[in-house]
C-alpha cells in the first residue's frame, strides 16, 4: 500500500484520517500541531503519542518534506533563495526575505507557468504541473525549520499563476493561517495574480480574507496583451470591474502591481492611462522596476521611476516602489526559473 503524505491535510482531514484508522479524532489534532506548528519530520518525534501509535502512523503515512536541493544566501541583502526538489524530481524555488521585523517567504504555486508573460523568466519554462496544497505549505514549513525563524508574511509571487491552481492555493493559504499551526494572519498573506477574471469573482464570492495583488503592467489592452498574452481574454476594463466587485464584497483595498520596463510601459501616456483606469478606486499601486531577465527589456533609471510615480501622483492611492532584494542571487521578482530547464533564449 502506498503511504499517504499528510502535509497538506487540513485539521478536519487529519481528524478523519485518525478516525478512519480506528483512533479518536483528537489524534488528528495532535498530528496537525506536530506537522504545522512543531514542524516534525518524523512520527518518532511525536512524544505525546504512544510508541505503538507512532509506529502505526509510520506504517500508514509520511510527512511532507521537500528536499533542499540548493540554498543561495544573498551577500547583498538578507535573503536566501531555496531550490526545492519535489518527490517526482521537479524543482521549484522559494525566496526568504528578511527586513527589519518582517520575515517574508515568496512561495511558488506551480512548476513553471503557463502564462508566458514576455518579460518573466518563469514564463520561459512553460508549464509542468500544479503544486499540491501540501507542496505549497511545505515551502513555508521547510524554511521555518531551516532558518529556525517564524515567518511573518507570505507572498504568492514565486513561480506560477496562483489563480490557475485555485483550490490548492486557497487550501494552502488556510493551512498557513490556522492558529494551531503556522498561524500567519490572513492580512499577512498576499495572493498575486494577473487577474484571471472568473477566479476573481469566485474569490470575492467565497469571502476569503487574504490580500490580493493584481499585476496590471499596462492600462491599454493591446500593450498589456504584448506583456501578458493571457490578458487577450481579459479586457482591462472588465478586470477593473471584477476588482471593484471584490472590493465591494471584501471591503479590502487590492494592490495593483506595475512592472516598469524602459520605453515599453513607462511613458507619460501610460501613467495617465493608469490614473484614468484607477481613478476613484481605493487601492494601492506598487511599482516594480524591471529585473532584467530577458535581453529585449531594460530597467528604467531611478530618476525615471521617480518621474513615473510623480505622473501617477494625482491618483490619490498610495504609491510604493519595490526595489527587489536578492537580485544578486537571481531571487528578485520574476527571476525564478529553477535550474532544471533553461529555455533557449536564456542560456
Ligand atoms: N503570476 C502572478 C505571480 C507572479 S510573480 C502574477 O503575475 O501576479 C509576482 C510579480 O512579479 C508579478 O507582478 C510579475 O509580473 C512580476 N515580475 C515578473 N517578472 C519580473 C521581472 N523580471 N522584474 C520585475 N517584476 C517581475
Amino acid at each position: 500500500m502506498e503511504k499517504v503524505n499528510l502535509t497538506g491535510f487540513t485539521q478536519e482531514e487529519l481528524e478523519q484520517f485518525a478516525v478512519d484508522h480506528g483512533e479518536k479524532s483528537f489524534r488528528g489534532r495532535q498530528l496537525f500541531s506536530w506537522i504545522y506548528q512543531r514542524k516534525a519530520t518524523d512520527f518518532a518525534e511525536m512524544t505525546d503519542l504512544s510508541k505503538a501509535l507512532r509506529n502505526k502512523f509510520q506504517d500508514l503515512a509520511t510527512i511532507g518534506q521537500l528536499q533542499i536541493a540548493e540554498k543561495s544566501p544573498s551577500p547583498a541583502s538578507d535573503s536566501i533563495k531555496y531550490l526545492f526538489r519535489l518527490h517526482d524530481g521537479n524543482l521549484i524555488e522559494s525566496v526568504f526575505i528578511s527586513e527589519r521585523n518582517r520575515r517574508t517567504l515568496c512561495v511558488s504555486s506551480q512548476v513553471g507557468c503557463a502564462l508566458k508573460c514576455t518579460f518573466c523568466a518563469t514564463g520561459k519554462l512553460g508549464f509542468k504541473r500544479n503544486l499540491t496544497a501540501g507542496e505549497i505549505v511545505d515551502q513555508v514549513i521547510c524554511v521555518e525549520r531551516d532558518t529556525g525563524l517564524e515567518l511573518t508574511n507570505i507572498v504568492f509571487m514565486g513561480m506560477g499563476e496562483p489563480f490557475q491552481n485555485y483550490e490548492n492555493v486557497i487550501q494552502s493559504a488556510y493551512l498557513m493561517k490556522h492558529e494551531n499551526g503556522i498561524a500567519i494572519g490572513a492580512r499577512h498573506i498576499v495572493i498575486s495574480t494577473v487577474g484571471i477574471i472568473p477566479a476573481l469573482y469566485r474569490y470575492a464570492d467565497e469571502g476569503h480574507r487574504f490580500k490580493l495583488a493584481i499585476s496590471l503592467h499596462s492600462p491599454f489592452n493591446d500593450d498589456r496583451q504584448k506583456l501578458i498574452p493571457v490578458s487577450a481574454k481579459y479586457d482591462v476594463d472588465k478586470l477593473v470591474d471584477a476588482v471593484k466587485y471584490y472590493m465591494k464584497k471584501s471591503r479590502h483595498r487590492p494592490t495593483f502591481q506595475y512592472v516598469l520596463i524602459d520605453g515599453v510601459n513607462d511613458r507619460m501616456r501610460d501613467a495617465h492611462g493608469v490614473r484614468k483606469l484607477l481613478q476613484g478606486i481605493p487601492c494601492k499601486v506598487n511599482l516594480i522596476p524591471y529585473n532584467p531577465t530577458v535581453p529585449a527589456f531594460k530597467r528604467p533609471s531611478r530618476e525615471h521611476v521617480d518621474q513615473f510615480a510623480r505622473w501617477l501622483m494625482p491618483i490619490h492611492a498610495p504609491i510604493s516602489v519595490r526595489w527587489s532584494k536578492g537580485d544578486d542571487i537571481e531571487a528578485a521578482c520574476g527571476q525564478l526559473a529553477g535550474k532544471f530547464v533553461k529555455a533557449p533564449e536564456m542560456v
